[in-house]
């Protein structure tokens, strides 16, 4: 019966497989097209800061409009698109998309005059040599301040290959970008790496958030100020990413921590809401303080 059972789950574990790299497969088919038929969506979320409640800029954040299918998350094409190269046009798209948006809010919009745009990239994009180019002509045609772009890469991604990642964020920064470390204290960062790759930014990644002020913030809460007090005596930034109540606010406020974002504030929204969602909040003075 154990045997026959086993062959069981071992058939239905190959259609589950079958079934999965079809859908794969018809992504990445369809992903090329997605891009020309105008299904790829940019989604924002504000950086807020974390005193005043005040929108500093937001991150720009990818979604696919699938037909029939309906909104598609990054974490389930961009592995994707990593895997096939479409990342460096799907990248492109998103980047040149997300720049002229925010010069567009930035120039119309009262009050969102220094308004910043964050935009991640991935491994692949972070290795493809027409890269800084690609930011380059991007910043051109958007007519976007370099000094109000940030681009996010992963801790892991950086510290793979320290000596690529060193040359092409040596020449992002000669552009006028900023460079944050996304998801940061998930990694394995050196510390000696660190202080050489010329980053501007640390953003502590949410699982760390999360423990704050609840059940885990003794084991939450030190790591967290490790990380602000690092990103001081580096002369970095911080952003708290993934704040979600009140009493992570709280904690987060005694930790003299500047930079939030997460549902706390606002979930990403798309293009149509931004300008309405800033004007409000201008008209209410800040937003919610928790
Ligand atoms: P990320 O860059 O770390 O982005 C933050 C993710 O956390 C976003 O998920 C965001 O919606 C989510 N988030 C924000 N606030 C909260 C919160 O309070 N609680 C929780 N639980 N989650 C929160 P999203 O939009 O699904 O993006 C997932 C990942 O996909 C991103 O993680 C990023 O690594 C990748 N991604 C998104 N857009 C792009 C893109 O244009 N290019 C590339 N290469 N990767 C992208
Ligand atoms: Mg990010
Ligand atoms: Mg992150
Ligand atoms: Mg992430």
């Amino acid at each position: 019966r154990a045997k026959s059972s086993g062959r069981n789950e071992a058939v239905f574990f190959d259609e589950e497989m079958h079934r999965s790299s079809l859908a794969r497969m018809e992504m990445q088919t369809l992903l090329p097209r997605a891009i020309e038929r105008g299904e790829l969506r940019v989604h924002y979320q504000p950086l807020v800061d974390i005193d005043t409640g005040e929108a500093k800029g937001f991150e720009a954040l990818v979604r696919w409009e699938q037909p029939g299918v309906g909104l598609v998350s990054p974490d389930d094409f961009i592995p994707l698109a990593e895997e096939s190269g479409q990342i460096v046009a799907v990248g492109e798209w998103v980047l040149g998309t997300a720049l002229a948006d925010a010069q567009y809010w930035r120039s119309t919009v009262p009050g969102a005059a220094d308004l910043r745009i964050a935009i991640n990239l991935s491994a692949r994009q972070l290795q493809h040599p027409g890269l800084v180019d690609m930011v380059a002509a991007a910043l051109a045609s958007s007519g976007m301040d370099p000094a109000a772009v940030e681009l996010e890469i992963t801790e892991t991604v950086l510290m793979d290959d320290v000596k690529n990642s060193l040359d092409t964020l040596t020449r992002l920064r000669r552009l006028g970008v900023g460079v944050a470390i996304d998801d940061f204290g998930t990694g394995y960062s050196s510390l000696s790496y660190l202080r050489q790759l010329p980053v501007t930014t640390l953003k502590i990644d949410g699982t760390f958030i999360d423990g704050l002020g609840g059940a885990a913030d003794e084991h939450a809460r030190p790591i967290v100020e490790a990380i602000i007090s690092l990103a001081r005596a580096l002369g970095l930034s911080v952003i708290a990413e993934g704040v979600e109540t009140t009493q992570q606010l709280t904690v987060l406020r005694k930790l003299d921590a500047r930079l939030g974002q997460g549902y706390h504030w606002a979930r990403p929204m798309p293009y149509e809401d931004v300008a309405p969602w800033l004007r409000a909040q201008g008209r209410s003075g800040l937003l919610k303080h928790g």
